[in-house]
């Protein structure tokens, strides 16, 4: 069935407890937790419980749980205290996706009128 956990999926693994992380924010259907690397002073990821390979992938599927991600994201930036952020969602090897489990960056912290990511 689509959406089901992969087993050699690293998030599909943070999901199920086997791999610890930073966890910020969870609900039954998305995870949010710290960037293993922080490319700025916040960088949270929000995941959705169910793996699908991409954002695109999961929002033709799931679009109410895409939506969740969009939602979480701004519920952690409050908490982090954060009023300008950068919501991010690689796509594809060639655009540095390295996790091919859908995930928002939430990124934030520091200015980012310059920045490309
Ligand atoms: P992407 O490059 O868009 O696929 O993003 C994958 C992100 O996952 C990168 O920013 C990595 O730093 C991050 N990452 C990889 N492994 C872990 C981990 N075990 N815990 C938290 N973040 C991770
Ligand atoms: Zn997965």
């Amino acid at each position: 069935m689509a959406g089901e956990p992969q087993p050699d999926c690293l998030f599909c693994k943070i999901v199920a407890g086997e791999i610890p992380a930073t966890v910020v924010r969870k609900t039954e259907r998305t995870l949010a937790f710290r960037d293993i690397a922080p490319k700025a002073p916040t960088h949270v990821l929000v995941i959705p419980h169910v793996h699908y390979p991409n954002a695109a992938a999961l929002a033709a599927a799931e679009p109410e749980i895409a939506g969740e991600l969009l939602a979480e994201a701004g519920r952690v930036a409050e908490d982090e205290g954060l009023a300008d952020y950068r919501l991010i969602f690689n796509t594809g090897a060639g655009a540095g996706q390295t996790v091919f489990h859908a995930h928002l960056h939430l990124l934030g912290g520091v200015s980012m009128t310059e920045r490309m990511v």
